[in-house]
């Protein structure tokens, strides 16, 4: 380790970003004696910002926001991936950005993500790059239906992506995508879709929380189950893919690759995200190191920790819908009442529909009893 990239404590921690991610990124460094320093363009008090020392609110190419920031800091995160390049560039020249503008840039654009996964021969679904409805056309015909249209930019849980079916008028489904660059992606008949989240240090050491299980509601992760319930071997490919990404990417810091398993057990990557992970939030209770943690030493220049998973877990997310009204809490007594379940709220006030608001974490001394415990403590909950 070289003693000049490592940051220590009390030093100041930057984060470009004021979401739930940031917040228990700053929870980790705060218990480690770190400052924290926030800079989004959400308003005063994000969850983030809720628990950085300081926050800054404006916009991520404001130069004298910037200049505060930075002067503040001694190294920089990010906790979400939409950060505008020109900023990402402003920072990287200042401090050390962890991971770097190159993995960011790469991983904020589907285009620039596939291209890079088909680069370096890592395998994904078979897709098209369009700029028009002709494009458009002879992309379906090629990779045949059904098919999913995808914006290049800025796409998130399901948002501006379009499933073509035989039914699908191509001429009305380009509408929503007019004058951007889209995605076409063969419909990948998954029967699992699963991730890896994990990170990589500065010398090219790597730890992973091992090969999780995702469930989705509408697009949305709604729970993760650690360990996937797989063949060792289809967990091993998952592995084997996360580090041919991060390798790739030159990666440093936390990082998560979403994939899909088909039915004869292959895997291929469907997304990368440059940061800890929705899929990642049960390493807070069942690995030694857990996902922000590792964050905060990965960009700190401290050797990763042991990430490995000690209990069977499994996370479920608390979106809006659980709320009675948008702005009365739920009764929390089936989580809290539970021996081995641990709550985990954002600091949101308004419990809009589909917003995530939180998650609670069950471990169990396996997977099957931590699943059923789950399920029993969201029935409870219910939803509006
Ligand atoms: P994404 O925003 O790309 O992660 O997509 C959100 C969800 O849509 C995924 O988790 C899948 O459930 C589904 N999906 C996305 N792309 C495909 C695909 N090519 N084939 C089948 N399902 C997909």
């Amino acid at each position: 380790m070289d003693r000049m990239d490592v940051v220590l404590p009390p030093a100041a921690i930057g984060i470009l970003g004021g979401g739930q991610l940031g917040r228990m990124l700053a929870l980790e460094a705060r218990r480690s004696g770190y400052r924290v320093v926030v800079l989004t363009d959400e308003p005063p008090g994000s969850p983030a910002g809720q628990l950085a020392h300081v926050e800054i609110n404006g916009s991520y190419t404001d130069a004298a926001l910037l200049d505060r920031f930075l002067a503040e800091v001694e190294v920089v995160t990010a906790e979400f991936e939409n950060i505008p390049d020109a900023c990402l560039q402003a920072v990287a020249e200042r401090r050390p950005l962890r991971p770097g503008r190159r993995a960011i840039f790469t991983t904020q654009h589907r285009e620039r993500e596939k291209l890079f996964l088909r680069d370096q021969g890592i395998a994904c679904a078979p897709f098209r790059i369009v700029e028009n409805e002709a494009q458009l056309q002879a992309a379906v015909e090629e990779l045949g239906r059904p098919c999913v249209i995808k914006t290049a930019a800025f796409g998130y849980d399901g948002k501006g992506q379009c499933k073509v079916t035989a039914e699908t008028d191509l001429t009305q489904a380009w509408r929503a995508f007019e004058g951007a660059h889209a995605v076409v992606e063969a419909w990948v008949p998954f029967v699992k879709e699963v991730s890896v989240v994990g990170a990589r240090g500065m010398d090219g050491s790597m730890a992973v929380h091992g090969c999780v299980e995702n469930e989705h509601a509408d697009h949305i992760l709604d729970v993760t189950i650690a360990p996937a319930r797989v063949e060792p071997a289809t967990a091993d490919q998952a592995l084997a893919l996360w580090r041919a990404v991060a390798e790739g990417l030159d990666y440093v810091g936390t990082m998560a690759v979403e994939m899909f398993v088909t039915a004869d057990g292959g895997v291929m990557v469907n997304e990368i995200a440059p940061r800890p992970h929705n899929s990642g939030h049960h390493s807070i209770e069942s690995c030694e190191t857990n996902q922000f943690h590792q964050q905060m030493r990965v960009i700190c220049g401290l050797p990763l920790g042991e990430a490995r998973l000690h209990t069977p877990a499994v996370m479920v997310n608390l979106l809006g819908d659980v709320w009675p009204t948008e702005d009365q809490a739920p009764d929390w007594s089936a989580v809290l009442e539970h021996p081995r379940a641990k709550l985990h709220l954002y600091g949101k006030e308004c419990a809009r529909r589909k917003r995530k608001m939180g998650h609670f974490t069950v471990l169990g001394s396996d997977v099957k009893q931590a699943l059923r415990e789950a399920r029993e403590i969201q029935a409870r909950l219910g939803r509006r």
